[in-house]
Parts: C-alpha cells; structure tokens; sequence
C-alpha cells in the first residue's frame, strides 16, 4: 500500500476497541486513535471533565485570563512560576495578587496531579516517580541522570492497549490517555525533585504516545519553547510502536522530535507473536512512513530492538535486520530484554549480543546497545506498572 501523507487518524472513540486474540491470549490492537484522542481537561472527583493550568499554552492562559478581566501579563508571570520555577501550585506564586490566586484555584487547578511520589531510586541514580491523578490513575516517570544530563522517560496513557509480549505496562491493560496537562506535569514535578534542568525527554514510558497524538504533539510544542522548558527539539524523542498514521501525521508538524520505533524482529510474522499491533500496521508500511519522516526532518529513524533469548537474537534474526534497515535513513538501538514478574523472557548472553551489533553493523548501519539503567527497580523499558 502506497502511504498518503493526508492519512488521519481516527477520532475520539474511548477505550481500546475490539481486536483478534493472539496465540499468547492478548489482544490486537485498536486503530489509530482508536483508544481515543483525550479531552482537553482532567476528570476531577465529581467525574467531571475539569481543564486545568498545564493544558492551555500560552496564547490559550492569556485568552483564559483575559475572559476574567486580566491582563496577559500575568500569563507570563504564572508561566515562569511553572516552567522556568517549576511550582505548580498557586499559593506559592507570590507576585499574583491574593484574589486572582484564590479565583484560580477553583477556576483552572494548578496541578494536574493529586501527589507525586519517589518509588524507588536505583544504585546508578535512576529514580521512579509514581504519580496519582486527579480521577485515581497511576502513572509512572523515570528521572535518568547520567553525567551533565538528565534524562526524563514520561508517559502518555494510563496503561496500554497495544499489549506487547514483554512489556508489564501492556499486561496491566489500558486506561485512558494522558491529558495535555499531565504529561508536562511529570516534566515540572520532576524537574523540581531532581533539582536539576531537565536535559532530554522521552515519551517512552507507560503508553503508545501516537494513540493521543493531539496532546503528545501539543506537549512537545511546549517542551521545546524557548520561553518554557526550553528542552530542544533534537532532544525530544518520541517512540511508537508504528502507528502509521501517526507518524505520517507527523511528517507535516512544524516541529520534528525524534522518532524512535520500535521493531523488535524483521519477520512479519515473529513481528506479530512480539507486538500484536503489528497485525496492523505492517512493517512494510512502517518502514515507508519512516522514511517520510526521516524526509521530513532531515535526521535518521532510530529503530528499536528488543533482544529475546531464543526468540529473535539469531545471527539469522540479526541478518534479516541488516537488509531490510541497509540503505535506509536508520540507526538501531539494542535492548536487552528487561526481567519482568511473571514473564518468562531473557537476554541473551553477552556474547550474542555483541555478534548480533557486529552483523547488523556489517550492513552499514549505526547500531547503539541500550544499558538497563533502572532494570534493577522496574524502571527500564517494558516494565512500568503502577505499584498497586
Ligand atoms: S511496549 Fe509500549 S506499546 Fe507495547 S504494550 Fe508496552 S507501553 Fe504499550
């Protein structure tokens, strides 16, 4: 199938749809969009939809303030307290006169979220947060310090519908997507636990981030504000597990973060029993709609590779890798499988790990090995799931 650049995603439907059952008993996959484009607002304890602080931009604070007799002004002001500060909570938010504060908050809530919590900090300083949210989700964020830079691994569902083999978020089942104001919310929360500018930003944490496409693209815009967060664009990388239309969607944004997809096998087929999503969106398709955005924004793909003992780490796994990804604008992460309760899949040895790097880089292609950081505290990729 020839992609189409207009292709859209589909609209607001909530929860995950209707799918085949897979060998392993999961499901398939709803479409794009599918699991729902989430309103602008967070639900409060009413059951209501509530907008809050972190889901207006710029443009949209000063059209909020202005309809209660404020001036723009004051949006910058309470945007510095929020983004360049990172205090989301108005009482602290000395230079805004005593009534508008009080009028605030009952009028547009700071924060998104109803506590922050630290899990568990790994002996390399890898910290998880758990965050509660205003209608009860759990969701979790990874702060991953490493030299100068901060790392910061957020999330964009509560919970999953793509349900991949190894990963416990999509064990645990979906939720509902994130709202605007919660995704940036994790940035602010931990920026302000780690005490430390955040460097880099990656939505690979619990979600498929192009299933709330909107809100995803809405919070890197904010992310990569100048007057804000200020975390560049080539710093930003989203990670998809290859909803077609979202990365085509994508193509024709303004801003381009960096697309990390994840692969996982070269084999259709082997493909599907690893990511039943992969029933959909075909990897030939994928592959198309990469290159488009490679196109696009002018950098390579970063394709993404979980490695199974036994299932998909073969010299033969590794050579099916090199010609189909060989002349492409791509690059290739290795990941060693993380341990997650409950499932039975392993790494491969040391060894195997480095003679499949060696072959695939035999094909010309740039391949990295991704290191655990966090594996130790359920903190690295497959293995975010809400404490209770
Ligand atoms: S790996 Fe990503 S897309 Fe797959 S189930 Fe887990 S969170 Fe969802």
């Amino acid at each position: 199938m020839r992609l189409n650049r207009s292709t859209k995603t589909g609209g607001g439907k909530r929860g995950p749809g209707k799918g085949g059952s897979l060998e392993s008993g999961r499901r398939a996959p709803a479409s794009p969009g599918e699991a729902g484009e989430a309103p602008d607002s967070m639900r409060d304890r009413r059951g209501a939809w509530r907008l809050s602080l972190l889901d207006l931009d710029a443009a949209g604070l000063e059209a909020f303030l202005a309809g209660i007799g404020e001036q723009a002004f004051r949006a910058r002001q309470i945007r510095e307290w929020v983004y360049r500060r990172n205090i989301i909570d108005y009482a602290a938010m000395t230079n805004i006169p005593a009534m508008l504060r009080e009028k605030l908050s009952s009028d547009l809530p700071a924060d998104p979220f109803a506590s922050c919590e630290p899990v568990r900090t790994a002996s390399d300083g890898t910290e998880k947060l758990e965050l509660a949210t205003r209608d009860g989700e759990r969701i979790q964020t990874v702060i991953i310090p490493q030299d100068q830079r901060v790392t910061l691994c957020i999330s964009t569902q509560a919970g999953c519908a793509l349900a991949c083999a190894f990963c416990a978020t999509g064990a645990a089942g979906y939720r509902r997507n994130l709202t605007r104001a919660e995704i940036l919310g994790q940035v602010v929360h931990s920026t302000a636990r780690s005490g430390r500018r955040i460097s880099n930003v990656v939505f690979m944490g619990m979600g498929e981030p192009l299933l709330n496409y909107r809100n995803v693209m809405s919070a890197v815009r904010e992310l990569a504000d100048e007057n804000g967060l200020a975390v560049g664009t080539r710093k930003i990388t989203v990670s998809t597990v290859g909803v077609v239309q979202g990365i085509i969607r994508m193509c024709s944004e303004e801003l381009h973060p960096n697309l990390a997809i994840s692969l996982h096998s070269a084999d259709q087929r082997q493909r599907e029993k690893l990511a039943p999503s992969a029933r959909k969106w075909k990897l030939d398709e994928i592959l198309e709609a990469a290159e488009l955005y490679a196109a696009a924004c002018g950098r390579p793909v970063t394709f993404e590779y979980t490695l199974i003992d036994g299932v998909n780490s073969s010299q033969a796994d590794a050579d099916r890798l090199g010609k189909l990804l060989k002349k492409r604008s791509a690059k290739v992460n290795l990941i060693p499988v993380n341990p997650v309760p409950g499932m039975k899949f392993k790494p491969p040895d040391g060894d195997s790990i480095r003679r499949f790097k060696l072959k695939i880089e035999a094909y010309g292609i740039i391949a990295t090995l991704r290191t655990g950081r966090g594996s130790e505290i359920q903190a690295a990729c497959g293995q975010l799931k809400p404490q209770v």
